[in-house]
């Protein structure tokens, strides 16, 4: 084993895509898989939306401004990028690709443009999509964190029906993850995983 390595390294790095409509439970998703697979890395994307007190510096996001985010894209520092709700997202090349030189899986939890950027340059990528178990009740949990009024609530819900649709249409997608339980939809996920690991060695 070549010295640089660490112990927790495995020999097959992965990089896994995972996207979905907000309020689908991604994150929760994202994170139960990130811990439940040893040598699993969380990718923190660079981004110029507000920073809310739910978000920490580092773990969430590296919040920059628009400018340091434009320098960022002049460097060619992004793996893909993307323009999200009038904000910018954008994953960071060199950590992505020092991770997986190293045999980690990786993990992007980002939109579908940045899903079809990311499998035009690495085909090798593994993307999984999470949806809800119906439109009902994803309006349902989008009404239940109570964080914005039924207006915008709406808006939230036309936006995810088109990310899904647009998921679809996309071709991007080697598999798709119905969250009807968090435990379940996490365990799936993992399987998913293992079995793709599994058949690449
Ligand atoms: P939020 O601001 O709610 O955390 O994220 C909004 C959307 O941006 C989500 O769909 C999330 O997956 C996506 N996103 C987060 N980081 C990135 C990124 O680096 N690139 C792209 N393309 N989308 C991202």
């Amino acid at each position: 084993m070549p010295e640089h390595r660490l112990s927790t390294d495995t020999d097959d790095g992965l990089l896994l895509i995972i996207s979905g409509p907000s309020g689908v439970g991604k994150t929760t998703i994202t994170r139960g898989v990130e811990r439940s697979i040893p040598g699993a890395v969380f990718s923190v994307s660079a981004t110029t939306r507000a920073r809310t007190p739910a978000d920490v510096e580092g773990v969430d996001y590296h919040f920059v401004t628009p400018e340091e985010f434009e320098r960022m894209v002049g460097e060619g520092a992004f793996l893909e990028h993307a323009g999200v709700f009038g904000k910018r997202y954008g994953t960071p090349r060199a950590w992505v690709e020092e991770q997986l030189a190293r045999g980690r899986l990786v993990i992007l939890e980002i939109d579908v443009q940045g899903a079809m950027q990311v499998k035009a340059k690495l085909p090798e990528a593994f993307a999984v999509f999470i949806l809800p178990p119906s439109e009902e009740a994803l309006l349902e949990r989008l009404r239940s964190r109570k964080r914005e009024g039924e207006e915008a609530i709406q808006k939230r819900f036309a936006e995810a029906r088109r990310e899904i649709e647009q998921a679809r249409s996309s071709g991007v997608y080697d598999a798709y993850v119905v969250n009807r339980d968090v435990h379940e939809a996490i365990a799936e996920a993992v399987g998913l995983i293992e079995r793709r690991r599994g058949t690449k060695r």
